[in-house]
Formats: structure tokens, sequence, C-alpha cells
């Protein structure tokens, strides 16, 4: 099967009207391009849940806070939209930055509590670009439903959070990390490491794990962390932007595990910012005082 390539959005609204007469249940995923096997993670999720699924790719310039990463952001449309084909995804809409930004546009999304703090502290305005073109593009997609990764873990409560406080009509669905086998994440900027960068990089994802495990086993979270960023440096990272706990479902900090929690960071490899997170269990004595409650 072929991908048909959209890029205006009076087409795209014509095509998903021809289905929505059909009856047919319609999905949307966001990407930015040079797809991985995480992104094709959910494409097959949605494709799984849904009869239609329109992939988009938009590398959004407001988003980025660092000109120099914009510019180095690889951009493989032929090869997407070959992936795309060979999964069975029926529409790529990939369209120009001068008809989703013309002349005149004045308008940001800009989502308090979730977007504070974490990547938000350290990439300002980030997240104000990625609500205003994830309104944009549900919009226009008009789907049913939306399928994010966890990789993305705060971009995926700044959504989840806009598509509640806008009552966009859309159900949002969250698809869990694509590994390497080595365990680091997929990442379309894993393509910017070096070799020794590449062989150092995975040691993030195993700390981020042992690090979850001690926190479940009840350890001091301060003393977990303090273990963690050094552990972190020491295997050849720069910089750890952040290492944080907080609440799995909206992202509050937390002092202690005693509910679902994520573990997520943001470390520089050389010229590589690499982020990842971990869901952290339930600590087994909060389990056990749960229990005798
Ligand atoms: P991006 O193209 O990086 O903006 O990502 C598009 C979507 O793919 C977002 O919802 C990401 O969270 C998701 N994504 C990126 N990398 C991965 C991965 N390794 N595993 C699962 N989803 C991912």
């Amino acid at each position: 099967m072929s991908t048909a390539i959209v890029r205006i959005v009076s087409e795209l609204r014509s095509i998903v009207a021809a289905w929505r007469r059909e009856g047919l249940k319609i999905a949307v995923v966001p990407t930015m391009g040079a797809l991985h096997e995480g992104h094709l993670s959910l494409v097959r999720a949605a494709l799984a849940k849904a009869d239609r699924v329109i992939v988009t790719l938009f590398v959004n310039p407001r988003q980025f806070n660092n000109a120099a990463d914009l510019a180095a952001y690889p951009r493989t449309e032929h090869d997407d939209a070959a992936k795309l084909a060979s999964v069975g995804a029926h529409i790529l809409y990939a369209p120009n930055a001068a008809d989703m930004y013309p002349p005149g546009f004045a308008t940001t999304v800009s989502v308090g509590d979730v977007s504070e703090g974490l990547c938000g502290t350290f990439r300002p305005g980030h997240f104000d670009g990625v609500a205003t073109v994830v309104t944009k593009l549900l919009l226009q997609s008009g789907a049913d439903l939306a399928f994010f990764g966890e990789k993305d873990f705060q971009q995926l409560h700044v959504v989840r959070r806009l598509v509640r406080d806008l009552d966009i009509p859309i159900q949002i669905i969250a698809g869990p990390t694509v590994r390497e086998t080595d365990g680091l994440a997929l990442s379309s900027r894993n393509t910017r490491l070096s070799l020794t960068e590449r062989h150092r990089a995975p040691r993030l994802a195993e700390i981020l794990v042992q690090t979850a495990n001690q926190l479940s086993s009840g350890v001091s979270i301060k003393g977990a962390l303090t273990d963690a960023r050094e552990a972190i440096l020491a295997a050849g990272f720069s910089k750890v932007e952040y290492l944080e706990l907080r609440a799995d479902n909206d992202l509050a900090s937390i002092l202690r595990v005693d509910r679902p929690a994520r573990l997520l960071v943001a470390a520089w490899l050389g010229q590589t910012r690499l982020i990842d997170n971990v869901q952290v269990n339930l600590a087994r004595s909060a389990m056990a005082q749960q229990a005798a409650a």
C-alpha cells in the first residue's frame, strides 16, 4: 500500500470528512519525522485501534529554543514515507511552515502546571511551541484518537492537559518507550552521537532502571538521586540538567514513593541532549501500609 502525502489542510479535511461519512474511526500520530521504530510502534498501535491513520510530519520551528538544534534536525521525508507505507499508514500529512504559521499568526497555547520544571526550565518556550502545534494538528486532523510516546513523558502530560482544558474531542493514547537492545531509548537525535558517545549512551537508561529499583525498595530519595547523578557523570555525560522523581499521574513533585512515580532525566553527552524516563513502582513498604489500612 502507498501512503498518500497531503500538504494542505483543506485537502486533509475533505479526506477526513469522506472517511467520517463512511463511519470510519480515525487516528493521528504527530511526529517531526526522521521516523524510527519508536514512531512506527505508535503507528502500529494506531492501526490496531482505528480504521484510518494519519501521521503528521512537521519540524515545528516554534518548539526549538535553539536555532542550531533546529538547523541540525534530520529531515528524511522520502524514507519516512516509505516506512509509513510499509506499516500501512494511510496519510502522511506534511504541511509547510508558511501554511502552519502564515503572516499575522498570533496565537500561543500555553499550558501551566505540567509544563513547569523539568524540560520546561531548560528549554524556555518549548512547551508553548509544542502545545500550539499539537492543538493545531489535532484540530486539523479531526481524529478520534491521538497517539503519543511515553519517551517524552512531560510532553504527554502537556498534551493530555490541553485536550482536557480546551475540550478537544479526541482521546490521547500513550505508547511505551521503544529502546535499542542495549537499553538506549530510540530518538532522532541519537544519530548525532559519535561512536564513543553511542557506546556510553545506554548507561543513562541503565542507571535510571537501577535507581528506580532502589527507590521502590524504599531507600532515601535524596541519596539515590545524588548517587545516580554521580554515576551519570562518571559514565561520561558532561552535564545532568535534571534528574527528578515525580508522580506518574500528574507530574507533582513527591517526597515519598507512596504512589506510582516516574524518574525523569535530561543529560548532555557531548553536543547531544538526551532525555529518558522510567516508571518507579510503589515502594514495598507503602504497598504494605496501604494493604493494612
Ligand atoms: P518526535 O518526532 O520526536 O517529535 O516524536 C513523535 C512522537 O513519537 C512523540 O509522541 C514521541 O514521544 C514519540 N517517540 C519518540 N521516540 C520514541 C520512542 N523511543 N519510543 C516511543 N515513542 C517515541
